[in-house]
């Protein structure tokens, strides 16, 4: 359970989230809806801390995220998977280690100097690339892979990171339609599967109609919505 409590977060004279509070239950697919500039991608980060709130908490399965330091904010990190736009692969690395570096937060330190993975961590990799159907591109170079297909190598890498959360922020901004849909029934299988919660940030409401099982609107940093996909039918 992921429960948020009056968080806020400023940027000078900006308020990018105003006293947001919200609660989210194991194997919800929550789609956050809002204009450009609504304070989403603000949430996912604040969520995940690669941003600090100026007011509020964050509280995970009972413990205190916003507390949290050092190496328990980096296992925390690793925890709260972020999926971006862009994908955030390395161009030049084959898809496989594209994948390990999922790994490298669960690697000790030596190992990952000289860049060795365990036969374990490889066979987890392989076996989250099969699960995006992208097993058999594992030796090619990122950058020779459409959009949804590194899409889909980013949502494998967040796989082997061991993930208790799923944030993903406009995951399909920058995808045609066919790869959009490969990659939202990607992220629902997986939500559905390992009944992780998901946090997708979309500005089609349509998506969110589609793939969500609650919706949560933001404008101008606050909650203006948050209900079953059905009541936000009822509210137009
Ligand atoms: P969205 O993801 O809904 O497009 P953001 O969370 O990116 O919205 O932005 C919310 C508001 O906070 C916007 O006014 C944006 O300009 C501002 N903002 C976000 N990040 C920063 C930053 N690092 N510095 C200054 N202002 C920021
Ligand atoms: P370090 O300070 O150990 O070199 P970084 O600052 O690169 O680590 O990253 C801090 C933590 O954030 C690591 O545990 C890393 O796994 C995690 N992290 C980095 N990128 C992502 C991401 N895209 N999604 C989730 N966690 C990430």
């Amino acid at each position: 359970m992921l429960e948020i409590e009056g968080l806020t977060r400023k940027f000078g004279d900006t308020i990018a989230l105003d006293a947001v509070s919200l609660r989210i239950a194991p194997g919800e697919f929550v789609g956050v809806i809002g204009r450009s500039g609504a304070g989403k991608s603000t949430l996912l980060r604040l969520i995940n801390r690669l941003v600090e709130p100026s007011a509020g908490r964050i509280v995970f399965d009972g413990a205190d995220v916003t507390a949290k330091r050092g190496g328990a904010l980096r296992d925390w990190r690793r925890q709260a998977a972020m999926i971006f736009q862009q994908f955030a692969l390395v161009d030049q690395l084959s898809v496989l280690e594209n994948v390990l570096v999922g790994r490298l937060a669960l690697t000790p330190r030596w190992r990952t100097w000289t860049l060795q993975f365990k036969a374990e961590d490889r066979a987890l990799a392989i076996e989250a690339l099969d699960r995006l159907d992208m097993a058999q591109h594992a030796l090619k170079r990122a950058d020779e892979l459409s959009g949804g297909q590194q899409q889909r190598v980013a949502i494998a890498r967040a796989l082997v990171q061991e993930p208790r959360l799923i944030l993903a922020d406009e995951p399909v901004a920058s995808l045609d339609p066919r790869s959009t849909a490969a990659v939202m029934g990607a992220l629902k299988r997986i939500n559905a599967e390992d009944g992780l919660p998901v946090l997708c940030n979309l500005h089609h409401i349509d998506l969110a109609r589609d793939y969500c099982t609650r919706i949560i609107g933001v404008r101008r940093g606050q909650l203006v919505f948050d209900g079953p996909v059905e009541a936000l039918d009822d509210a137009a």
